[in-house]
């Protein structure tokens, strides 16, 4: 996994050296002419995504995934249900959110955290829906021991019941990296740091010029930002119009991915350009 610090250092340097990347798409790989894929992600199952995010998402005819969590969004389950009817993606984001991941076995992770999610999202969201993961935390590494060994330990747990899985670090996601990459998708909190719209534009920009696939990862969207992360409603508004107005795909997370798959299917070397 990419530190923040080295992210930084790696996309300067992709921006000086303008080359296309390794697994870029070629012209035509996105749909309608787009020049790359954006999907709008929102963690945690919060009531501000229900209450700000989603009316804004309505507005402008946009769809994005929610990675809920059990704990947050049981109390307003129907109202996820009807985002979920209106085209939205639901994804698993655990049933407690745990940070710390020391204590736990691959066995106690996924019989207490996954396992009890995913049939609750099947109960209430259908079996068949794309099954998604977000990592709490953006934490990779489950249980102890070496780091390797724990980042195996989770990938072996979260491969058999996903099909993809996002953190949130990292370069807008190479087309032709995304299958071998698929659970460790990177994403792209643009207003971490703090409340503006120029790093999700310049992200955003960069997907375009090198073809790929931006996941812009939210939490709490409020009228005002109160706490680190936050977006205020007035820069999601201008983020999603900015979008609007780009040759840009926005879909949610799991059409991109299929997308992707059908696209490359067996021969990534056909619709893939070559790394530069
Ligand atoms: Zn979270």
């Amino acid at each position: 996994m990419l530190t923040r610090r080295r992210f930084s250092i790696l996309f300067s340097a992709g921006v000086a050296l303008g080359g296309r990347p390794a697994g870029a798409a070629a012209p035509g790989f996105w749909p309608g002419e787009a020049k790359a894929a954006v999907s709008l992600t929102y963690d945690d199952g919060l009531p501000s995504q229900l209450d700000y995010a989603s009316p804004q998402l309505r507005a402008r005819g946009m769809r994005a995934t929610f990675f809920l969590t059990e704990q947050n969004m049981r109390a307003r389950l129907d109202d996820w249900r009807r985002a979920a009817a209106a085209g939205n993606e639901i994804g698993d984001h655990t049933v407690t959110h745990p940070c710390v991941l020391r204590r736990y076995s691959a066995e106690s992770f996924s019989r207490l955290e996954l396992e009890p999610m995913e049939r609750f999202l099947d109960d209430n969201f259908g079996a068949s829906r794309f099954k998604s993961y977000a990592y709490p935390c953006d934490n990779t590494s489950l249980g102890d021991g070496p780091q390797l060994i724990r980042e195996a330990r989770y990938r072996d747990v979260v491969g058999p019941m996903f099909q993809a899985a996002r953190t949130t670090e990292g370069p807008p996601n190479a087309p032709g990296e995304v299958l071998a990459n698929r659970l460790f998708l990177n994403g792209f909190e643009p207003t971490y740091d703090r409340d503006a719209v120029e790093p999700a534009f310049r992200y955003l920009r960069r997907a375009m010029t090198e073809g790929g696939w931006a996941i812009l990862v939210f939490h709490e969207v409020l009228p005002r930002r109160m706490g680190v992360g936050d977006t205020c409603l007035r820069n999601h508004g201008r983020i999603l119009d900015w979008i609007g107005g780009q040759p840009i795909w926005c879909a949610p997370m799991g059409e991109v991915f299929t997308h992707i798959r059908r696209t490359l299917g067996d021969k990534p070397g056909e619709r893939i350009a070559a790394a530069g």
